[in-house]
């Protein structure tokens, strides 16, 4: 458990890539309901949903999202992937991952970002989104593309940024 409490609000330790996954869920309205692996995302895209966590401490590593999961095995993710040919493990796809976007967006691991300025960065994420997920389906990263974009909108708007 890597939840701290600061003042009123949470800080969570997350990979970049959930975090949008998340800003993608709420662009497109979806409610979050338990996974089949048992893992925290839904417990964190609702913390996300409703404003209650300040601050990420952004990691190259599995996360509080990976709380509980099936999969998690001595802290390690086990899960395999096979939506694409150069990589087996799910772990090593999502340090890959994780590692091109903090770059893109001009972050480190473990650095520690308000909610806020990574919403106001998103932009970053956004114009480079074909490049960072080059190798996925072309037409699930261009939905990706339009919900994350309108899930930014909506958390601009509420928090008035
Ligand atoms: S352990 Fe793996 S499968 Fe489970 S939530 Fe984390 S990244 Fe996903």
């Amino acid at each position: 458990m890597t939840r701290i409490f600061i003042e009123v609000d949470w800080m969570r330790e997350l990979r970049i890539h959930h975090f949008f996954d998340i800003i993608r869920d709420y662009g497109s309205y979806k409610i979050l309901k338990e996974h089949a692996y048992e893992h925290s995302y839904h417990i964190i895209g609702k913390e996300i949903y409703e404003n209650r966590i300040r601050e990420i401490r952004l990691v190259v590593k599995s996360d509080d999202i990976c709380e509980r999961c099936s999969y998690l095995s001595s802290g390690n993710c086990t899960d395999t992937i096979d939506h694409r040919s150069d990589f087996r493990y799910k772990a090593d796809f999502n340090d890959y991952l994780d590692t091109k976007i903090m770059k893109c967006m001009g972050y480190e691991n473990r650095q520690i970002i308000e909610v806020k300025k990574l919403i106001m960065n998103a932009e970053k994420y956004l114009d480079k989104i074909f490049e960072l997920y080059e190798g996925n389906d072309i037409d699930n990263t261009k939905m990706r593309k339009k919900y994350v974009s309108i899930g930014i909108n909506r958390k601009i708007s509420e928090l008035g940024l």
